[in-house]
């Protein structure tokens, strides 16, 4: 048979409708894949030994071309509507099987790997692929079994993707020519017409977050984690772009993991094997774990080289803003092995507001930690390249809401459980901006960040006086180590302060207008933290 490489007897790409292919490789190491990568023309090494590739037409994930095949599991369990789109089964075997025959007379790769870093919860998945850098990306984003465990492995989800296939919408049920497609029923997960390796680790999670609540009672986050000296696990929510990955790299801490957690009884543990770092103006300076991480093994998607060099430029972003490195976790010195921590003593909500209203930290209620993590805010700043000066504003529930396919209620319902029975301290986290919006002010430096985040986790803060930010209701410290104290309370950063009291109230009237959806899924105490505008005489 045309089946080469490392695997268990039986195992057989034949199973998958995939008999017709020219050859699959079976759990490739990571220097083969990079070979193969090079001598495809797909992929070059940097002056650092990575493998540098473009991911094509797509540079970021596709939301609405993601879809949930309707079927007697997801009819009435899913949270059908603006995230969670449903598909026709009797339109996914029919793509299936095109997508199948598409593969046929190529080469695939499949890789063995697993998802959840805690034994009760492993959760086996193929990824069968159709470039071998997108191999080399499930290897090192998803948990990697030893070679004895491969001989045994039995897959309990699969991942086609094919990303050379492009769909005919009228045809296919798609949106358009490419698609994400989750299938409960025959544990499939279909990904056609983009390169794009997020889809991969995003279509994981998605499913994990309608198994491990639904099924088995654990909160899944869209979160990183770390754990200090003394065992202290942090766990760092927020959407894209506000600092997990980045604050989660912690020289003085252990990482756990940076973007896919779950808690369960009493711990936490990742459900990923690896790193899926943002690489715009990186620095060894101000990022020097992730600096370092992208060496031989690691993959860089959608970068510059510097011109005439294989030094990468990571300030050039005219491929995208979103370039990204894709890397084992143990490439990060001071990761735990296994990726499991004890039940989190603080945690932090990031958001990164573009407007300069929330304070750099401040310290929630529990009232006020389900609402912030309910409402999910951050704003986003638009690419410079359309010229928008003006920042968005998004609200995500729980902090991912695109990677949710139950009701938010669900998620917070299990956090508010969490909270109401361990001693936890719930820090609200602003990396945006400071001393005005977006255009007048600037980001929160990195340092200040992270000095503000190690006080809260050593205790620092607790000793300090708090005062309470009108609007918001929020307790900032008034003092912080290493941080100047005249930053701590926003509204001392803007020169116009009649300027910073109208953001406040226009944000308040934002965050209000966006809870009514969930409202009636929340109880007194949530509904008394929300912000309360203040009518300007
Ligand atoms: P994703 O979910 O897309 O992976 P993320 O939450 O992991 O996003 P990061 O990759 O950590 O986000 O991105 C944060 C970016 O913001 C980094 O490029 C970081 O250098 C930059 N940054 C600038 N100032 C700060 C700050 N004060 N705190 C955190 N990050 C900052
Ligand atoms: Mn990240």
């Amino acid at each position: 048979m045309n089946e080469y490489g490392y695997k268990a007897k039986d195992a057989t790409v034949a199973k998958l409708g995939l008999a017709n292919v020219a050859a699959a490789y079976w759990n490739l190491d990571a220097s083969e894949l990079i070979k193969e990568t090079i001598i495809r023309g797909e992929g070059e090494l940097t002056d650092t030994g990575a493998l540098a590739v473009d991911t094509g037409e797509f540079t970021g994930r596709s939301p609405k071309d993601k879809f949930i095949v309707l079927d007697n599991i997801t009819k009435d369990t899913v949270w059908w509507g603006d995230v969670n789109f449903k598909f026709d089964p009797v339109k996914f075997d029919k793509l299936y099987d095109r997508v199948t025959s598409y593969l046929g007379g190529k080469e695939v790769y499949v890789r063995d790997s697993y998802a959840c870093a805690s034994p009760k919860y492993k959760l086996n998945v193929r990824v069968v692929t159709e470039t071998p850098w997108a191999n080399l990306f499930a290897n090192n984003l998803f948990l990697r079994p030893t070679k004895e465990e491969i001989l045994s492995f039995v897959p309990e989800w699969t991942i086609v993707c094919a990303p050379g296939f492009k769909a005919v919408p009228a045809e296919d049920g798609t949106r358009q020519h490419n698609f994400a497609i989750l299938n409960f029923t025959r544990k499939v997960i279909l990904i056609g017409g983009t390169g794009y390796t997020g889809e991969i680790k995003k279509g994981i999670f998605t499913l994990l977050n309608y198994i491990l609540p639904q099924e088995k009672g654990v909160l899944s986050m869209h979160c990183s984690a770390n754990i200090g000296k003394n065992g202290d696990t942090a766990i760092f929510f927020g959407l894209s772009g506000t600092g997990k990955t980045t604050l989660s790299a912690d020289p003085e801490r252990g990482l756990i993991g940076d973007d896919e957690h779950g808690w369960s009884e009493n711990e936490v543990f990742n459900f990923e094997g690896g790193c899926y770092a943002k690489c715009v103006d990186l620095t060894k300076e101000k990022e020097p774990q992730i600096f370092n991480a992208i060496r031989f093994g690691a993959l860089l998607e959608n970068i510059e080289f510097t011109d005439g060099t294989s030094s990468v430029d990571y300030k050039n972003v005219s491929k995208t803003e979103n370039t990204r490195v894709a890397y084992p976790i143990n490439f990060i010195d001071n990761a735990v092995e296994p990726s499991v921590g004890a039940a989190p003593k603080n945690i932090f909500f990031l958001t990164c507001d573009a407007y300069g209203v929330l304070p750099p930290i401040s310290k929630l209620t529990t009232g006020q930690a389900m609402y912030h993590f309910i409402s999910g805010y951050t704003a986003k700043v638009a690419g410079t390249e359309m010229g928008i000066t003006e920042p968005t504003l998004t609200f995500s529930a729980c902090f991912g809401k695109a990677f949710l396919p139950l009701h938010p209620a669900k998620y917070a319902e299990l956090l508010g459980k969490k909270l109401s029975s361990g001693n936890v301290n719930v820090w609200l986290v602003n990396t945006g901006w400071t001393g005005g919006s977006y255009g007048v002010g600037s980001r929160m430096k990195l340092s200040n960040t992270r000095a503000m985040i190690t006080a809260a986790m050593n205790g620092e803060l607790e000793k300090v006086k708090m005062e309470t930010m009108p609007v918001f209701g929020l307790q900032m410290p008034t003092a912080c180590p290493n941080v100047p104290a005249e930053i701590l309370n926003p509204r001392n950063t803007w020169k116009d302060k009649d300027a910073y009291d109208a953001k406040a109230n226009s944000l308040a009237t934002s965050f209000v207008k966006n809870f009514e959806q969930y409202a009636s899924a929340a109880n007194e105490e949530i509904i008394k933290a929300a912000p309360k505008v203040v009518e300007n005489a």
